[in-house]
């Protein structure tokens, strides 16, 4: 009810303050002495009805004597206040015909139990569209007044304002509905470490639980002047909605989430002029726009369309769109850490398998390819070759040339070797100092002797000098090749060995040849 004076006193405090009806005294039993303090009947009868009036006046609670048809007969200011009209709206119309309550099925079925005699009076929680459309709620109390006869006559309906209670019951629902969408927009967040998904999850919540007609979560990219849309919720997918990979890269609004504002915009007019040619279809709407931060920059923006231009946002719902948007931002935080870690690991685990000086796999890495590939093979019952190169007279190279030539000249020897090798599982690696092992798997000793061949003519061809070489004017390698198909009574350390016997022939051989261990 509205705050009037009326209303703050209580019903008790205003009946403190009347005068109370006086005893009305019968003429026969009164002497002519004492009659000074005694009323007439008449003056007394006019006094308590006086008396009456007044409390059905200004009682706080509304009051209405109405036909048992629900016409009105007489209402006091407290029940036309509760409705929002005068008192002359209201007499000669029915309770039905102004005051909309919903659910008069149940007060009907009450009534009808109290015109039976079942029940004297009911009461029931009623929600009512007063005049002007508002929305209350009441208490409301309904009695049968029966005549002499005992016949039903009246009936006092007794309403008291209860608005203010269904109110603060159904904040107190929505907050905690509210915890529990928030609650599961987290739990998306946490479950996962894939951000489509998390956006999916996040935008579907989002929309569902503020019921609002569209939203977007879109990526600013400032180096591709654009705002790339990432993930949407469209409930109604046939209704036309907007586009916001054409927001502009720059102006107001980017400026505005750029200072971590949460922008708000009530009409089409004011949205064309903050992001020009942002909608496909002159598109009516509210938009709330919440940023999304991540490290020192705006990341991107979450996005909510309501279809009613006008309507104003809650300040609830402008709470709920940045406490989501913050989680948002720590899930893409979180992401690109975990993408930064996985980077570095990948770092670490190509470093701890190249050789430093020639870029190449080292000698751990091709142990461990020879033990997969050995096992593999075994299971497949494929051939596997190895082929080991060393240089021939390199120490006089590097005495002819000094250490820092020589590291060249690994280099540019490692370089042809990895040419040389021709299939993706091939595996080329320095294996010592002037050493290098090549893997073929599924290649038998006569595939494996091409190779050789390759490598020592592709070296040859190199034509770095090493004038102090026996064989010739130019670098020249030796090559050993091994070859089996692996099986339960051999090893990979058998095949390095025999590889390595057959290096040694080539070098006992004359060098700059190849030798195969049949
Ligand atoms: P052979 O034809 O019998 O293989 O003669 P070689 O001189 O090549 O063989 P030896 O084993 O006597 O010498 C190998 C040389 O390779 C000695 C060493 O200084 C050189 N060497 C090994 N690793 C490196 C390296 O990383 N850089 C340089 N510059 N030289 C290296
Ligand atoms: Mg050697
Ligand atoms: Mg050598």
């Amino acid at each position: 009810m509205g705050q009037t004076a009326t209303e703050e006193s209580s019903t008790q405090e205003i009946l403190e303050k009347l005068p109370s009806p006086r005893e009305v005294v019968s003429k026969g039993g009164v002497d002519a002495e004492n009659m000074a303090g005694v009323v007439h009947p008449e003056v007394a009868l006019w006094e308590g009805e006086q008396y009456y009036r007044t409390v059905f006046e200004q009682c706080a609670l509304g009051i209405a004597l109405t036909e048992l048809s629900g016409k009105y007969l007489q209402v006091n200011q407290s029940f036309c206040n509760f409705f929002g009209y005068e008192t002359t709206d209201l007499l000669q119309k029915t309770f039905q015909e102004l005051t909309h309550a919903d659910d008069i099925a149940e007060s009907q079925v009450q009534i009808k139990r109290m015109l039976a005699g079942e029940i004297p009076t009911f009461t029931l929680e009623k929600r009512f569209i007063c005049k002007s459309n508002q929305v209350k709620w009441a208490n409301v109390t309904v009695s049968l007044v029966r005549d002499a006869a005992n016949h039903p006559r009246h009936l006092i309906t007794v309403i008291e304002d209860i608005s203010d209670r269904k109110r603060a019951e159904a904040e107190l629902r929505r907050q905690a509905q509210q915890q529990k969408a928030l609650n599961r927009v987290i739990q998306a967040i946490r479950n996962s470490l894939d951000l489509p998904t998390i956006f999916s999850t996040v935008v579907a919540e989002t929309g569902a639980f503020l019921k609002v007609d569209q939203v977007y979560l879109v990526q600013y990219l400032p180096d591709q002047k654009r705002w790339s849309p990432v993930a949407e919720y469209l409930p109604h997918p046939a209704a036309p909605h907007l586009k916001p990979g054409l927001f502009q890269p720059e102006g107001s609004l980017v400026d505005r989430l750029k200072k971590l504002e949460v922008v708000q915009i009530n009409n089409v007019s004011s949205i064309r002029n903050e992001c020009q040619d942002c909608l496909n279809t002159p598109l009516a709407g509210a938009y709330l726009i919440a940023p999304l931060s991540v490290g020192a920059g705006l990341w991107g923006s979450l996005i909510l369309v309501n279809p009613q231009p006008t309507l104003d946002w809650q300040d609830y719902q402008i709470e709920l769109v940045q406490t989501v948007a913050d989680q948002l931002a720590i899930a893409i935080q979180q992401s690109l850490l975990y993408e930064q870690v996985q980077a570095k690991n990948q770092e670490l685990r190509n470093i701890a398998l190249l050789d430093g000086l020639t870029q190449i796999p080292n000698r751990r890495c091709f142990d461990d390819t020879l033990l997969q590939e050995w096992n593999r093979l075994l299971r497949e019952g494929r051939p596997l070759s190895l082929i080991l190169c060393d240089i021939d007279y390199f120490k006089r190279y590097n005495d002819t040339y000094g250490h820092p030539k020589g590291d060249k000249c690994l280099q540019q020897i490692a370089q042809s070797l990895m040419n040389a090798s021709r299939r993706p599982a091939d595996l080329v690696a320095r294996y010592g100092g002037e050493e290098f092992g090549v893997i073929l798997p599924n290649t038998n000793g006569e595939g494996a002797m091409q190779v050789a061949e390759f490598i020592r003519n592709t070296v040859k061809q190199l034509c770095i000098p090493n004038p102090k070489s026996d064989v010739g004017e130019y670098v020249t390698v030796s090559l050993g090749i091994a070859s089996t198909t692996p099986n339960n009574s051999s090893s990979p350390q058998g095949l390095l060995q025999v590889a390595d016997l057959a290096l040694y022939q080539a070098k006992q051989n004359g060098r700059d040849q190849i030798y195969i261990h049949h």
